[in-house]
């Protein structure tokens, strides 16, 4: 027996139809590339979204086609989030922190048709354009005032005078609820970046389950900032979430800097804001000597890197701001667990809150998780035994765009390459990552890209790229290396070595030369004894 409710699929499009209706008076607010604030809201939003659609049907997109952009967190890149899928195209954002090779390699593994720029990023386009060969179309996100005069981009043009010229009007086409939405690259373990591909589905039940009390909690009441990037796994979701309900949005744009970022907060009324530790380390940093204080900001969502115990501390503390401490990836839409407490946990002492604060949190709805040891056995949830940290659910990853080779589930579950422990009470706790890659300021380095750059110097023998913690980065890279006999290779000439090969921010902040690199049986690197034997080290100043 079938159930006998309508069956509408779900779909991006009813998120900004919605929004447009019932909330569409609140306000959007961006600080803009050009150096303004751009004031709009969900009604100007939905109607920009519209045109976008119809500039997209101009091009004779056809369904699925990838739409790219290389953009800050605005009103534009919003209104191409809800513009691009609500068609069925799909929206691929971009990390323009990646070295513009890696850009132009990630456009063409996409097969992207188009690529949407901010104009801070004009540089890295007039450099890559050429060997991106499927896109037929540049747009700079911008008005033609802002265009460059001059540029070898082919047909390169404004997205205003884009938008200009289309109808406000656009009826969303009605397609299967599986049909992809947006993908994401995330840098691997090895070589090439790898994508995750959501569904209009998948971005839905994601939504919901962000908004709930116990996740993020957002509401009509809310101004949220997300300083959490829209091109690092949608911003976290928050874009689709408000949209659902009715918050209002504020984006810093290009300016993350502490005192940017604390004096939007107080400009807008923020009462939510979310993103790495770096970003907040910077604005305590800038708040601390000014003893600022914040009149709207109830709570941050802190995750992407374990959020240091001081952090929740000077969050509370100093200013009564709650911090959600939350664990996720690209592969998982991004959320997984949340750190809320438990109605038990209200009576404890605030030092024992403060411990389980300090955990990665507890399974939203839909999420679940296992942690497994050497053999594939269930370990037990006893907030003691740490294993490999596995998770499924339908916002979960089945298999990564394009991926030549077996599927990464193991049995229908996907590996999440943490080390964890969960306590009884379903708390999970990050204890160590089993992927071989470093996190500096929310953004992966693939270590063995660094090992393999030293590696081609004719000085060296062996080199290994671990990760030394940071107090505003959180990480940052180092590389061990072993030089060939009678090599007087010295830090300054390696370093140099790693100009143009790899991003600026990739490049290791030491090397450290040693006479030998600890090896397994199998002769791989054995990376837990290095550490160990460097736990003395100290970052240059
Ligand atoms: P990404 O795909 O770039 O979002 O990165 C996901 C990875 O970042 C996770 O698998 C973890 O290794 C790390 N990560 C995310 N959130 C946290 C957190 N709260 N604590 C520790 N590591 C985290």
């Amino acid at each position: 027996m079938l159930g006998l409710m309508q069956g509408q699929g779900l779909a991006i499009s009813s998120l900004i139809d919605f929004a447009e209706k019932h909330h569409g008076d609140v306000e959007v607010v961006s600080k803009r590339v050009e150096g303004d604030v751009h004031r709009t809201h969900w009604a100007g939003i939905a109607q920009r979204a519209r045109q976008v659609a119809n500039a997209l049907d101009g091009l004779g997109l056809a369904f699925g086609d990838r739409v790219a952009t290389l953009a800050w967190n605005g009103y534009r890149h919003l209104e191409l989030y809800f513009g691009v899928s609500g068609t069925g195209r799909v929206l691929h954002t971009v990390n323009p922190r990646l070295h513009p090779d890696q850009i132009a390699w990630i456009a063409n593994h996409a097969q992207d048709q188009v690529m949407c720029f901010d104009m801070t990023f004009l540089p890295i386009i007039e450099k890559i354009h050429a060997q991106c060969t499927t896109v037929k179309h540049w747009i700079a996100l911008c008005d033609d005032a802002h265009l460059p005069a001059q540029t070898s981009i082919p047909g390169l043009r404004s997205y205003e005078s884009w938008l200009q010229a289309q109808d406000q009007q656009y009826v969303w086409p009605v397609f299967d609820e599986n049909s992809a939405s947006s993908m994401c690259y995330t840098s691997g373990t090895t070589g090439n970046p790898k994508a995750a591909v959501y569904s209009h589905r998948s971005t839905i039940l994601h939504a919901y389950a962000a908004a709930l009390p116990d996740v993020m909690c957002m509401s009509a009441r809310d101004s949220i900032l997300p300083v959490v990037p829209m091109f690092h796994v949608n911003a976290w979701g928050i874009p689709y979430s408000a949209a659902m309900v009715g918050a209002k949005l504020v984006f810093p744009g290009p300016a993350l800097d502490g005192a940017s970022v604390y004096g939007l907060i107080e400009a807008e009324g923020v009462t939510f804001a979310a993103g790495v530790p770096t970003v907040w380390q910077m604005m305590l940093s800038h708040m601390g000597p000014k003893a600022l204080r914040f009149s709207t900001l109830q709570r941050t969502v802190i995750g992407g890197s374990a959020c240091p115990p001081a952090m929740i501390h000077a969050f509370k503390n100093n200013y009564g701001v709650e911090v959600l401490h939350a664990w996720g990836m690209t592969e998982m839409s991004p959320l997984g667990t949340l750190c809320t407490l438990k109605n038990k946990h209200l009576g404890l002492p605030p030092e024992d809150q403060m411990q389980i604060r300090l955990k990665q949190g507890r399974c939203i709805y839909g999420i679940d998780m296992k942690i497994i040891g050497p053999e594939g056995q269930d370990l037990p949830w006893d907030g003691v035994a740490t294993g490999d940290l596995l998770v499924k659910g339908p916002w979960v990853l089945r298999e990564y765009y394009r991926q030549e080779g077996p599927s990464p589930l193991i049995d229908g579950w996907f590996p999440t390459g943490d080390v964890a422990s969960i306590d009884p009470d379903g708390f999970m706790q990050i204890t160590d990552r089993s992927k071989d890659v470093i996190k500096s300021g929310g953004e992966w380095i693939s270590s063995i890209d660094i090992e393999n750059i030293a590696m081609a110097h004719p000085d060296v023998q062996m080199a290994a790229c671990i990760g030394v913690a940071h107090p505003k980065w959180d990480e940052r890279p180092i590389v061990v290396v072993v030089k060939k006999p009678e090599s007087n290779l010295d830090a300054a000439t390696l370093l140099a070595f790693y100009q143009g090969k790899t991003a600026k921010w990739q490049i290791p902040d030491d090397v450290v030369f040693v006479p030998a690199i600890p090896l397994g049986a199998t002769g791989k690197m054995l990376k837990t004894r290095l550490r160990e034997q460097l736990q003395d080290y100290r970052l240059p100043a």
